[in-house]
């Protein structure tokens, strides 16, 4: 390249010059409009803050085609278009120092950056104006505004996003994943705003249809029937701190976090503390590597808050973080203690620790009532509830695990080996590498052996996970699992891996489902296909809680030592632990 007269000389700083202002619009572009769910979120708040009662969504091709979004909102005054659409210009900061912020937008970016990105039009009618007007921002130029039809409210339409911006046209995924991320922003609105109506569609079909609802309504309608049936309300109060909201019972899971909605001041958020407070309060009850489904609402007054921390404002700052999360603790615990139906879960001394003196002690007391076969139960004195059942004194076993002397708590195998060794084994996190292993062999050698059902059952799901599983179709009949398309939102399960015996295929394909969409399609196949051979596995095994017999927990110790990797479940954890005569002996001070 030729030097030009205003170059500077070689080594010299190049000269400072504040950008253009399609650049900065450009640049904020790639920091608030990440992806077409962005501006999704970016234009669904818009319209709450605009006190809409009836927001309806609509998107094409994942949203990369086309974003639409109506509402009954306040309007846009024309003499106001021009303005709404610059850097910087918003209606809703009335005190300057951005400590109490009440609207889910403040920093005038939105709309600008979404028209540095894309073909933006916007079409609004305040109520009692004559007609609407309409203005055109297309790749960051501002088109000048035209009278045009419309009812009262604000239709904004997207279109074509990131043309304008190529760099970031490149990042996305493909329409499928776009859309699944737009719908779970307008999903998370929803849950925020139960008293607005929602519709939303994906390429013409209706993904839901919400009328104005009270909070427990729209929980359960977007939480899932599974998820809805398991609701316990959640309500505690920490000073000027309010928690409400619901938290399902330890009964139902997910594969990932995305079933849980957070909203703070009516912002749904991703935020960490909250999001951790979640994992503490159900780490006792449900398994290491599940995630529980909630939806919680926390109101603080803002001042205790700052939302100012990110330009998608889902991060948070709270002044008290030490009282959310014991209030988010505190009040979830409070939830799941609640006798809802069933008894709360008793406490017992987790493994690993023995029993403290004043803790309920486990007695190993056979006895000679009758019992199925070879079983004998001994009883916690107190509760009456049975935590152990011996087996009869078993002969020495010559084999690294041991005999089986007893099942505790219905989940543990206590086993005793030659030498003298106790071994503690957990049944589920044990059977689970068995079929794991089982499974990864048959699928070595070809792939996993199915077993159709005799009748095909059908699994409604919602049409974002039904899409995903049915676009692995063909990688899934490989793991055993064969699916068939059963209109939108339902599959059709015709066999199921045969080493499983016979799983609920409901919760298994939703597992599945919430594995791909964590994955992504960017994870390699291979890597996501053993992904799903786990969650397989963990559907396929013995439960804790289920009784074993003697001869099945003979059957799993010996096929434990015969199994590569049994020493760890799927998910790393421990399968058994082993204490030694030896250190049973230091552990008493006999030595
Ligand atoms: P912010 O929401 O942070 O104010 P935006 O760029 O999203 O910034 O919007 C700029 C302004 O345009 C808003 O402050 C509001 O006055 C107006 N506006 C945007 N969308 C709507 C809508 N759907 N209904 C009414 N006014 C709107
Ligand atoms: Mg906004």
């Amino acid at each position: 390249m030729s030097e030009s007269p205003a170059d500077p000389p070689p080594g010299s700083p190049a000269p400072i010059r504040l950008l253009p202002e399609a650049t900065v619009n450009r640049i904020a572009a790639g920091e608030v409009i990440e992806r077409p769910a962005a501006a999704v979120k970016e234009l669904v708040e818009n319209a709450l803050d605009a006190g809409a009662g009836r927001i309806a969504v609509a998107l094409a091709g994942g949203g990369i085609d086309r974003i639409e979004v109506a509402d009954d909102g306040c309007g846009i005054a024309a003499d106001f278009l021009a303005l709404a659409v610059q850097r910087h210009a918003t209606s809703k900061l009335a005190d300057d120092s951005l400590v109490r912020i009440a609207t889910l937008g403040f920093r005038g970016e939105a709309l600008p950056s979404i028209g540095a990105a894309a073909r933006l039009a916007i079409t609004s009618r305040p109520r009692g104006a004559p007609h609407a007007s309409l203005i055109r921002v297309e790749g960051g130029r501002v088109l000048p505004v035209s009278p045009a039809a419309g009812p009262p409210g604000t239709l904004v339409v997207a279109s074509e996003l990131f043309y304008a911006t190529p760099a970031r046209r490149k990042f996305l995924r493909i329409p499928r994943t776009e859309a699944e991320h737009a719908e779970a922003a307008v999903r998370r609105l929803a849950l925020a705003a139960p008293h607005v109506a929602f519709r939303l569609t994906s390429d013409g079909a209706t993904v839901f249809d919400l009328p104005e609802q009270d909070r427990a309504a729209r929980v359960a309608s977007l939480l899932g029937p599974e998820a809805a049936a398991a609701l316990l309300p959640v309500a505690a109060e920490r000073g000027r701190y309010r928690l409400s909201g619901f938290a399902a019972a330890p009964t139902v899971t997910r594969a990932t976090a995305a079933g849980q909605a957070l909203v703070v001041n009516g912002r749904p958020v991703a935020d960490p503390v909250l999001k951790t407070a979640v994992r503490v309060a159900y780490r006792e009850v449900i398994a290491a590597g599940r995630h529980p489904v909630v939806a919680l609402y926390l109101d603080l007054p803002p001042e205790e808050l700052d939302v100012n921390v990110h330009p998608a404002k889902t991060e948070l700052r709270f002044r008290d973080a030490a009282a959310v999360r014991s209030l988010v603790i505190g009040g979830i615990g409070h939830a799941l203690a609640a006798p809802a139906g069933a008894a709360a879960p008793p406490t017992v001394p987790s493994t690993g620790q023995l029993p403290g003196p004043g803790r309920p002690r486990l007695r190993l007391v056979p006895s000679q009532a009758r019992r199925p076969p070879g079983m004998a139960e001994a009883q916690l004195a107190l509760t009456g509830t049975p935590l152990a059942r011996a087996l009869p004194a078993p002969a020495p076993s010559p084999h690294p695990l041991g005999a089986p002397l007893a099942q505790l708590l219905d989940t543990y195998i206590l086993a005793v080996a030659a030498d003298g060794s106790l071994v503690l084994v957990d049944q589920h996190a044990a059977h689970e590498r068995l079929t794991h292993e089982a499974l990864r062999a048959q699928f070595a050698e070809g792939g996993v052996r199915p077993q159709p059902l005799l009748l095909p059952a059908v699994v409604d799901l919602p049409p974002a996970s039904a899409g995903r599983l049915l676009a692995e179709a063909d990688a899934l009949a490989r793991l055993g699992l064969e699916i068939e398309a059963f209109g939108r939102g339902a599959v059709l399960v015709r066999a199921l891996p045969a080493a499983l015996g016979a799983p609920d295929p409901g919760p298994l394909l939703r597992d599945l489902a919430d594995e791909l969409a964590e994955a992504g399609e960017a994870t390699a196949l291979a890597a996501r296909l053993d992904a799903m051979l786990a969650r397989l596995a963990c559907h396929g095994s013995i439960r804790a809680g289920r009784r074993l017999g003697a001869a099945e927990m003979d059957a799993l110790l010996r096929q434990m030592e015969a199994t590569p990797r049994a020493a760890t479940c799927s998910h790393g954890r421990p399968t058994f632990l082993k204490l030694s005569r030896a250190e049973i002996e230091r552990l008493f001070g006999r030595r």
